[in-house]
């Protein structure tokens, strides 16, 4: 798994441009289910038949957690941008990878050097504007730049890295949401001589960073009665959290999610959920993320498409996803799995 998690987060897939994961869940996928579709958006929709026809819905989106797009190409070869997903604060600095007509090439958001930043300046914290950033792409002038390949509506993605950290945590960019994707394809994996109760449909969505705009799209075709978003939680338990705004930790197994900006999620699968944890004694938090806190899934745009489903959505804790470096924890990503099969085998006592 781990090994998939490494090829999921090496790829890039920025929100509208999710080729090249969509490649990899489709081959991972395919030999797994009894049908596999791509719709038109780019949504890898997935079946395996169960007894009963009713879809019980995963659902986890394709596309990462942070990308910029060209806007400008200035006089002297620099590339100007517009953020897609991502801080502002986190741009500057950052190593990228720039998607042009000739290939993908590096650059990287110039920052300047402290020395040349007058000393009252950087007393006062100084913090340039997103307005004056720019990459830096070896170009020495607009038309070096433009035979480099670049032009305006170009993406920009991170430089990605994936390493392994002390007991047993992973660094790496966009975990949001490469760890929901490889639970799904690790869940059809492990029930794949498995009998179900319902037909089981993964989804992995496009463009949930865009505001889950394949979600719907995916739910009105698949139309399904139940659904669990697959996807990250923020932590609380680094410095600079408030204390009890976010109980979620490290290493102590998913979330379930009972209620985010967008909605609160169903409780009858929040209750199934809970006691399929329970009768098999696997590590489950809870949390609720809403004001201060902004956050949402799939789970809340599925919810209400078509004549609506019952949602809810597991989250893997996540360290500072939508920045530059995130951590997560290896026994939370075996822990979710494990849950996933068991109520995938328990979907018989689901609304009892
Ligand atoms: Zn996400």
């Amino acid at each position: 798994m781990q090994e998939l998690l490494r090829e999921l987060v090496l790829a890039d897939a920025p929100p509208g441009r999710e080729k090249e994961v969509r490649e990899i869940v489709i081959r991972e996928l395919e030999p797994l289910v009894d049908d596999l579709r791509v719709d038109s958006m780019g949504n890898v929709i997935s079946t395996k038949s169960g007894q009963k026809d009713s879809p019980f819905m995963l659902i986890a989106h394709q596309d990462e957690d942070w990308a910029l797009l060209l806007t400008h190409i200035d006089d002297n070869g620099f590339l100007r941008f517009t953020r897609l997903v991502g801080h502002r604060w986190d741009i500057l600095g950052r190593r990228v990878v720039i998607h042009g007509n000739q290939g993908k090439k590096k650059g990287v958001v110039g920052l300047a050097a402290p020395h040349i930043i007058p000393m009252k300046e950087l007393q006062q914290g100084y913090r340039p504007d997103f307005e004056k950033m720019f990459i830096d792409c070896g170009a020495p002038n607009a038309e070096e730049a433009r035979s480099m390949g670049f032009e305006v509506g170009q993406y920009v993605t991170a430089e990605k890295h994936f390493v392994e950290l002390a007991n047993g945590r992973l660094r790496g960019n966009c975990f949001d949401d490469r760890v929901g994707i490889v639970s799904m394809i690790e869940t059809f994996r492990r029930i794949h001589n498995h009998k179900l109760a319902m037909n089981v449909v993964g989804v992995a969505s496009v463009q949930e960073e865009l505001g889950t705009r394949g979600a719907g799209p995916a739910a009105f075709g698949v139309d399904p009665e139940f659904a669990i978003a697959l996807d990250v939680s923020p932590t609380g338990d680094h410095p600079n959290t408030k204390p009890g705004l976010v109980p979620v930790k490290l290493g102590q197994g998913p979330a379930l999610l009972m209620a985010d900006q967008f909605h609160v999620t169903s409780q009858v699968m929040n209750i199934w959920i809970s006691a399929v944890a329970q009768k098999h004694q696997l590590p489950l938090q809870e949390v609720a993320l809403r004001a201060p806190v902004h956050f949402g899934t799939d789970a809340a745009a599925v919810e209400v498409t078509k004549s609506g489903s019952q949602t809810t959505a597991v989250l893997v804790p996540t360290r500072y996803f939508h920045t530059a470096n995130s951590i997560v924890q290896k026994s939370d990503l075996e822990s979710t799995i494990q849950l996933l099969v068991k109520c995938l085998e328990s979907l018989d006592e689901l609304g009892e």
